[in-house]
């Protein structure tokens, strides 16, 4: 049973469905949003539409973008010959953060992950490979999260990719085992990335 009237409680469960808001955050930003004012509210339902609508997947490396290709791919400076696979789209931003890596990245949306069903076909491998024969790519890294999934997604593409005669690193591991990408400080991912190894 609940205390709230029916458009509260819509408004509640919308916010609950957010990751890591539990039902105490989700009330209080469902009450934050009732006291705000009506540009406030405005300015927030449009920044959300404007975001669905403006941004897109970049068709090279899978980055979310505002253009395609991406700025990151069409930006001539960086090294289109080295690149760093992630997991996510957060990923990139921590990665762009240490301000060390010079080249391209390809997001792979996931992980392998047999455990919850997530197996190569359903994250952008294929994608990463066709990359792969069409360019003249010199080194791949692979910075996927060094977590039992990450370690074995990296291992899957590391069996793919080295056949075809392409340079295959994996970052090093001042990364704690467990860890996110997205979470690791600046210093810490730079020096993971400095001593990477081949494998
Ligand atoms: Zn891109």
């Amino acid at each position: 049973m609940s205390y709230y009237s029916p458009s509260i409680e819509k408004l509640i469960e919308a916010f609950e469905r957010l990751p890591s808001i539990g039902s105490k955050t989700a009330a209080r930003l469902a009450f934050y949003i009732l006291n705000a004012s009506k540009e406030e509210t405005e300015e927030f339902i449009s920044a959300i539409q404007n975001a669905k609508q403006n941004l897109k997947y970049c068709s090279k490396c899978f980055n979310i973008s505002d253009t395609d290709p991406c700025d990151i791919c069409a930006n001539p400076t960086r090294d289109s010959s080295t690149i760093c696979v992630v997991e996510d789209v957060k990923d990139v931003v921590a990665m762009e953060k240490t301000h060390e890596f010079k080249g391209v990245y390809h997001v792979l949306h996931g992980s392998i992950s047999p455990m919850n069903g997530v197996g190569p076909d359903d994250i952008k491998i294929k994608e990463l490979l066709s990359r792969l024969m069409n360019g003249n790519i010199k080194e791949l890294i692979l910075a996927t999260n060094p977590r039992v999934e990450g370690e074995a997604t990296a291992m899957y593409i590391s069996k793919l990719v080295k056949p075809l005669g392409i340079k295959v690193t994996r970052i090093a591991h001042g990364i704690p085992v467990g860890g996110d990408l997205e979470y690791t400080d600046e210093v810490t991912l730079s020096k993971a990335l400095e001593g990477r190894r081949e494998l």
